[in-house]
């Protein structure tokens, strides 16, 4: 289903994060695959969030290497000498958060156009025309003019997944896009990210939606107490998982 290639496009290698004394990652290694979409997995607390805000420089990991393009991302905003600048990197990498962090006083085609026009200089013209592409591919584009207050909660991620897409986005981070949606909107942002994958979107996906990450995933990630405590394909890991604690966790999210 996915074009899957071994160039990766993000990698963490030996990834640490404490805060304080609290030791939260400790030692994670990531190689994310062009067109490759790894799901997240994990218990409450497990350092799924930190991990996945990590990989864009949210938040400043304490120790390894965070890699882009095949190349460290450094600590400044700008790329300098061999290292990619933070800028570059959330340049080409959106994430999309549990809680849509939408733009409250932009109408929808605002919230989309904001990143090409300010960050990318498009001309405002080519950038609502590809807005109002995005919000057809997500099934908004009557909502164009409407501001964030007044749609659902699946139609604001909808929204915020659009946004993201309009910065031509390398690859996608998504940390819990569905839980804080009723349950009858989340299957309309599933389909949406179902269709990326299909297209070949490469995503790293935190989610609680078992049969989801079954589903699209081409490898699964099971987090547990900062390290990553099982890997492999969907049905190693969600349908048959071997480890005592994967099994208690995936067989409380199994219908
Ligand atoms: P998950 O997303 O898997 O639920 P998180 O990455 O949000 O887990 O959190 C992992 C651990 O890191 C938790 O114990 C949490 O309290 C701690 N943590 C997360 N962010 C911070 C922060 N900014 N300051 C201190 N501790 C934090
Ligand atoms: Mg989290």
């Amino acid at each position: 289903m996915n074009i899957q290639t071994n160039t990766p496009v993000i990698e963490a290698v030996g990834l640490h994060k404490s805060y304080g004394t609290h030791a939260v990652l400790k030692g994670l290694d990531l190689h994310l695959g062009r067109g490759e979409v790894v799901a997240l997995i994990g218990p409450s607390g497990s350092g799924k969030s930190t991990f996945i805000r990590c990989l864009n420089m949210l938040e400043q990991p304490t120790g390894g290497t965070i890699r882009f393009r095949q190349k460290e991302v450094g600590t400044g905003f700008l790329d300098k000498g061999q290292k990619v600048g933070i800028g570059t990197l959330r340049r080409h990498v959106g994430m999309v958060f549990q809680h849509f962090n939408l733009f409250p006083h932009k109408t929808v085609l605002e919230n989309v156009t904001e990143g090409p026009i300010v960050v990318c200089k498009t001309p405002k013209k080519e950038a609502r025309d590809h807005a109002m592409d995005l919000l057809a591919q997500v099934g908004l584009a009557e909502k164009a003019a409407a501001y964030p207050n007044h749609l659902s909660g699946g139609q604001k991620q909808r929204v915020a997944i659009a946004r993201a897409l309009a910065m031509q986005p390398e690859a996608l981070l998504l940390d819990e896009v569905t839980s804080a949606l009723d349950p009858e909107l989340v299957g309309e942002v599933l389909a949406v990210i179902r269709r990326l994958a299909q297209e070949g979107m490469t995503m790293a996906i935190v989610t609680h939606e078992m049969a989801f990450a079954a589903d699209v995933a081409s490898r699964v990630l099971f987090l547990d107490q900062g390290v990553i405590a099982e890997q492999g394909s969907a049905d190693e890991v969600i349908l048959n998982p071997q480890n005592p604690r994967l099994q208690g966790f995936v067989s409380r999210f199994r219908a």
